[in-house]
């Protein structure tokens, strides 16, 4: 059996890559070695914002929105987007790059409002305004769900006659002097004329089993949810409360994901074997830091804590698209702790990319080509990192 294309991994990446390769008619099989979403994806917060540094990220975080809005029309299937806003605190050595990014943003059509000072009540009610030099509101921002959201793409493309196989692991690819044939699974071996590699933490050494070098660094990223006690007055946005390094998910109910973001450090680990609850010290702080900021989450519960990966690139961009050192090949991995968000519009413009040899140049930048040529994405201000 031979397909036009082989995905690799049903995370997000894979799903939304798949389903698009298909609707633009090429015969694609997607294998994934558990279930949809069962790696990052389904660990993940899912909040959604187009809070970025550079256009590119900007336009494709705005362009997943769209998809993720008009989801239920086009996958058949709500992908459980929440489009409750987004704010963005701010701390005074942040100030400058925010006020930057948000004329950035702005010129670029995304609807965005900054306030000096704690700002907007009826989002933050009741925050501690200590070391707060401004905010950004998006409305347009939120969160999803983001297993709804993965199952939506498997579902789809599904639905246009993809063949899906779960619980397949890829067990290395196939070359042929400098082209990827295909890959290797536990019973046979397939044909593609294009595999991509969207296995996220574990696409290192699936490409390594043909000589390629991906530069991505697995590292552990710790979660915590917690129950508020009723009655009291909480946010419904998403917050990146970056004056304390943390970031908040609403689940309802007054529950809610709250992580450390950047600055912290990040422990690299094997994405094999590493420790998949969180440790005592970061529950701890996370609980300091809420509760100094937000008073009415103060007594909040723990109901869960856990850790997942995040796989990371040199400079926290993705690697996207084929490279041209090899044919037959495409990455799609190194999400970086941010990668939800765009990955309905990458998958999009991969598999554009991908049927007819043309996309856009700031796209083509995605490619594992910058590496070999320096030309890595420049990490500014703006909170790429997740
Ligand atoms: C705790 C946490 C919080 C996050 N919060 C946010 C956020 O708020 N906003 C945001 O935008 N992003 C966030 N991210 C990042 C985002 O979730 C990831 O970048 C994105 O989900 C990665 O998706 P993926 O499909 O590339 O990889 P994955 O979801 O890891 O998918 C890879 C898939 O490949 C499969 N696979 C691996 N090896 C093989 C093999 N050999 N054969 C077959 N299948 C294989 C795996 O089983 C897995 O399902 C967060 C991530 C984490 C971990």
């Amino acid at each position: 059996m031979s397909y036009d294309a082989i995905v690799i991994g049903a995370g997000i990446s894979g799903a939304a890559t798949a389903y698009h390769l298909k609707k633009a008619g090429a015969k694609t099989l997607l294998i994934e070695r558990g279930e949809p979403a069962s790696g990052g994806t389904g660990k993940s917060a899912a909040i959604i914002r187009q809070s970025y540094s550079t256009p590119l990220l900007v336009r494709l975080a705005r362009a997943s929105i769209t998809m993720l809005e008009n989801s239920r029309a086009e996958l058949g299937k709500d992908a459980g987007f929440v489009q409750a806003g987004y704010c963005f605190v701010v701390s005074h050595d942040m100030l400058e790059g925010a006020k930057k990014n948000v004329a950035m943003q702005k010129s670029l059509g995304i609807l965005n409002e900054w306030s000096d000072g704690p700002g907007f009540p009826e989002r933050l009610p009741d925050i501690n305004p200590d070391g707060i030099a401004g905010v950004v509101y998006e409305p347009h921002g939120g969160y999803a769900d983001p297993v709804q959201a993965t199952e939506a793409y498997v579902g789809a493309f599904k639905a246009l006659g993809g063949e899906f196989r779960a619980r397949t692991p890829v067990r290395r690819l196939l070359r042929a002097a400098d082209r990827v044939t295909g890959v290797e699974l536990d019973d046979a071996e397939v044909a593609g004329n294009i595999v991509v590699n969207a296995a996220g933490p574990w696409a290192k050494p699936l490409a390594e089993s043909v000589g390629l070098d991906l530069p991505l660094r697995t590292v552990r990223e710790q979660d915590t949810v917690w129950q508020v006690p009723a009655g009291r007055t909480i946010p419904k946005t998403s917050i990146s409360m970056g004056v304390d390094a943390c970031y908040f998910r609403p689940l309802g109910q007054g529950r809610f994901i709250i992580g450390r973001g950047f600055p912290k450090e990040y422990f690299d680990v094997d994405p094999y074997n590493y420790k998949t609850t969180a440790d005592d010290a970061f529950i701890s702080d996370v609980q300091a830091r809420v509760e100094h900021r937000l008073p009415a989450f103060s007594g909040m519960k723990l109901l869960e804590a856990y850790a997942a990966l995040y796989d990371v690139t040199p400079d926290w961009y993705p690697v996207v698209g084929p490279r041209a050192e090899i044919a037959g090949y495409a990455d799609f991995c190194g999400g970086s702790g941010h990668g939800f968000k765009i990955a309905p519009a990458i998958g999009r413009e991969l598999a554009g990319w991908l049927l007819t040899g043309k996309t856009a140049d700031d796209f083509r930048q995605f490619s594992h080509d910058r590496f070999a040529a320096g030309n890595l994405f420049v990490q500014s201000f703006g909170g790429n990192r997740g």
